[in-house]
């Protein structure tokens, strides 16, 4: 990539709200059969709009087409019983309502490609495309199968293994894998969580990150933020194993967050995805603010490694909220830039 800085956003951003119901998570879709396929692609092609006008450097489908960033992929593999639902605690954190794991877990056939290939015919500037980690897919399943978090974990990565080749091939430049559950269960992480998303990754030409973050802006998320103390250092128990494996991106929080940012130094070596941008507040930063972050973040990081993004995903919130935060991210980068230009020219 030539351009220095390349922004992103971690993964979702809100949907219309003729598609489904806003600021929720899980919302239900409003349309059904041909007409939510059209809306779909409909709203895939406006939340690309969007970050093209915002000067977002690699694009998503902004999860559109998606209910959620892990059931979504959950509910078209063979082995889970999306009817039988259980309660069960997620995060170690909140109660949700999840699918339960009834037989042996398998791909039919592909989930994302098609999305991939029609968002790929629309742009061509480079692709991020977002799938759940097998850890926190594990977490957010009751399994009456397996009985091993390790073992279902493991199945998951062949899926996700197979999912990510036709998503390459289909013309993705990066697979992101969502662990925010890598924030949570540190003896998991390293026992075999980095290993599955190894196994994951394994024989990908292209570009490969981990998303590790402390949630979406929901309650259950910032009532668990005030427990964390006045410097988070969740990173550390993972950031050196994930140092020492083959992915190519790490993302980790930065803005608002009480994320010492030396951490960032534990990934050395690594491309870092500096979250620029607060998920938990409907406040827009500034593109100054934003330049704010990514400087402090450059003392830790060669420029040519680092990749503002936002914190987290953005669909619980409005819509026009989302998009000012977009647009912040395009506009506090493009201010790093030229401040890297000057200092190059001056040198
Ligand atoms: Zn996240």
């Amino acid at each position: 990539m030539t351009l220095l800085l390349p922004t992103s956003t971690a993964g979702s951003l809100p949907k219309p709200s003729w598609l489904s119901e806003p600021e929720k998570l899980w919302s239900p879709w409003k349309l059904e059969g041909e007409e939510l396929a059209v809306a779909k692609r409909d709203a895939l092609r406006l939340t690309l709009d969007d970050q093209v006008r915002a000067g977002i450097s690699i694009v998503s489908d902004g999860e559109q087409t998606r209910q959620h960033f892990v059931t979504t992929l959950i509910e078209h593999l063979a082995g889970v019983d999306m009817e039988k639902r259980q309660t069960v605690r997620i995060r170690d954190r909140y109660d949700a309502s999840v699918p339960t794991v009834v037989g042996a877990v398998s791909r039919d056939k592909p989930v994302f490609v098609e999305d991939v290939k029609y968002l790929r015919s629309l742009t061509d500037a480079p692709v991020k495309w977002a799938l759940p980690g097998p850890l926190t897919m594990v977490d957010t399943l009751y399994d009456a199968h397996y009985k091993s978090r390790e073992k279902l974990a493991m199945e998951f990565a062949v899926i996700l293994n197979e999912e990510a080749r036709e998503l390459e091939a289909a013309g993705v430049n990066i697979i992101q894998f969502d662990e925010p559950a890598f924030n949570v269960f540190f003896d998991e992480v390293n026992d075999w969580g980095i290993a599955a998303l190894e196994r994951a990754i394994e024989g990908l030409n292209c570009e490969t990150a981990a998303h590790i973050c402390y949630g979406y802006g929901i309650k259950a998320n910032t009532d668990w933020k005030k427990t964390l103390g006045s410097e988070w250092r969740e990173y550390e128990e993972t950031f050196p194993n994930l140092q020492k494996s083959n992915l190519d991106l790490i993302s980790l929080e930065c803005h608002n967050s009480h994320v010492p940012l030396e951490l960032i130094e534990l990934l050395r070596g690594k491309k870092v995805m500096v979250g620029a941008i607060d998920v938990a507040n409907h406040a827009v930063e500034s593109p100054k603010e934003v330049a704010g972050t990514l400087r402090q973040a450059l003392q830790y990081v060669d420029a040519d490694k680092l990749y503002p993004c936002t914190n987290c995903g953005m669909a619980p919130l409005p819509r026009v909220v989302a998009k000012g935060k977009l647009e912040s991210l395009g506009a506090g980068a493009e201010i790093i830039r030229k401040e890297l230009a000057v200092q190059k020219s001056a040198a």
